[in-house]
């Protein structure tokens, strides 16, 4: 059980917190226990209707306020975050699962794009371009696209609500936002301490339940201007095709299939280090986790030989409990796919060196895991595992690396490391991917922009890009702009 203040069983919209229409509710249950936390509303099309009624209603009178104003808000909801910050881990954990420590770093990331954002809502220019006629001038406005629609995911329940929110009211817009029904709680704690830090009714809404429903609403409404989402390829794809018929803008980060590849002239115990932390952070569960181990032949032995002795030390458990670096999978179905994944790749011939199985704390925990020899017909290689099982695989020459890392419908992150100064430009400039990590194994960081390439998304998040898709450009030519002396008739 959860004791916080913040712990709230109903949606947010124009300014009430409410239950649905038809009165339905959900059960949000603890990953690592399975036990029941909370329940929530089950809204569907009605309550999205009014909630993006009340959003368009809050609109005009908020993006007429200043941009200094609207800070003046973030900010003080980015201290309210502060205060909250140890109840409100907690709850992510209690929902999510990940251990403490991690919740306790997303509630820091969360907070750093309110903090970025109110101040760069204020540095949203527009331009004058010279004329071409000396009786006319040019003025490029930039104004708040609208309403949005925000649909976020479970792995990071706090800091994809704030990353997506955080440039939309700050650039003017209002939101409707609908959390993951894994983790809904933590979304609705952040928006109670947001509405006690000045947004005003309307501005943002929460609203949990039916995904399908909610979306399909949310991508049929002329007045939802906007799309953010984050979540599987899959639902990207199908919100796609939801928004083709009002011409919506459309942001999107999803699946990844992130390589890694280690090349002979690398920092071992620095790659190591890196390797797992990027593959075994929230268990795996993460969009720019590593997905493929690449290692050149001539260390590859050594490579997997320290690796697999770094990850037999990981500590798997309850994320409340101290010391825990691996927590539960989501769901069942997480663990399904994971433990599907590991047969296939064993059924084809990988070499299983650690894990492998469920944990014996049994739930959805699963054994931190590492397969060397895998090739690229399995489905580790193939599709996103989202889960603690590392899959290794050697290649010879740098062309062969970058070939085989390029070789997925995905380019969200990739890593490498190297020491050849060469190497890292050509290896940078050559994948395929929005993101990369050259020596590092970490990437999230709210000044810097959030995306993927190919099939992995459209926008960026994070740093001034990511309000650039909250933002329209309106051009004013402005004519009849004549010289006094013209005027006069001289
Ligand atoms: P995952 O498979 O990792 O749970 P999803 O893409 O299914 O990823 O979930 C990401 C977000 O998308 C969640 O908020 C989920 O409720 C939502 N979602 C799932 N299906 C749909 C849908 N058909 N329309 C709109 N949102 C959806």
């Amino acid at each position: 059980m959860v004791s916080t203040t913040l712990l709230r069983e109903a949606a947010l919209v124009d300014g009430q917190w409410r239950a649905a229409a038809d009165g339905r509710v959900f059960d949000v249950t603890d990953p690592a226990t399975g036990a029941k936390i909370a329940a929530v509303p089950l809204m569907a099309e009605a309550d999205t209707e009014a909630a993006i009624a009340a959003a368009a209603k809050a609109l005009r009178p908020w993006r007429r306020r200043t941009a200094k104003d609207r800070a003046a808000v973030l900010t003080r909801w980015a201290q309210l975050m502060t205060e909250h910050a140890d109840e409100l881990a907690e709850l992510l954990t209690t929902e999510q699962g990940k251990p403490l420590a991690e919740a306790r770093g997303e509630i820091g990331y969360a907070i750093s794009f309110l903090t970025f954002y109110a101040a760069e809502g204020q540095r949203v220019r527009g331009e004058i371009i010279p004329a071409t006629a000396e009786d006319s001038r040019i003025m490029v406005l930039r104004q708040p696209i609208g309403v949005v629609g925000c649909i976020t995911p479970w792995n990071f329940p706090a800091a994809m609500i704030t990353r997506k929110a955080a440039p939309a009211l700050a650039a003017g817009c209002t939101v409707v936002l609908k959390p993951a029904e894994q983790t809904p709680l933590s979304a609705l704690a952040i928006a109670a301490l947001g509405q006690e830090a000045g947004l005003p009714a309307g501005v943002l809404n929460v609203i949990t339940g039916d995904a399908p429903a909610i979306g399909r609403a949310l991508c049929a409404s002329p007045t939802v201007r906007l799309i953010s989402f984050t979540g599987s390829t899959e639902v990207g794809k199908l919100l796609s095709a939801q928004c083709a018929d009002t011409v919506k803008r459309l942001t999107l980060e999803l699946g990844g299939n992130a390589p890694f590849l280690v090349f002979e002239d690398a920092d071992l115990d620095a790659a190591v280090t890196a390797a797992v932390l990027s593959k075994y952070r929230h268990s795996g569960q993460t969009c720019v986790c590593t997905n493929r181990f690449l290692v050149q032949a001539s260390i590859v032995e050594e490579f997997t030989h320290r690796f697999t002795a770094a990850v037999g030390k990981l500590a798997v458990g309850n994320g409340k409990q101290p010391g825990v670096d691996v927590g539960p999978l989501i769901d069942a179905d997480g663990l399904a796919k994971v433990a599907a994944h590991v047969d296939d790749a064993v059924h084809k011939g990988a070499r299983l060196l650690v894990g492998g199985a469920p944990h014996a704390l049994g739930g959805t925990f699963f054994q931190p895991t590492v397969l060397a020899d895998v090739t690229p017909q399995m489905r580790v290689m193939r599709e996103e595992t989202f889960g603690p099982v590392a899959a290794i695989t050697s290649f010879d020459t740098e062309e062969a690396a970058v070939e085989l890392a390029n070789d997925t419908r995905s380019g969200l992150a990739g890593y490498f490391f190297t020491n050849d100064l060469g190497r890292a430009w050509r290896v940078a400039e050559a994948l395929e991917v929005g993101m990369v990590g050259l020596n590092t194994g970490f990437l999230s960081v709210e000044v810097a922009p959030f995306g993927g390439v190919k099939e992995s998304g459209l926008g960026r998040e994070g740093s001034h890009h990511g309000i650039e898709d909250f933002v329209e450009t309106k051009f004013v030519h402005i004519g009849g702009i004549s010289s006094p002396g013209a005027a006069a008739g001289s």
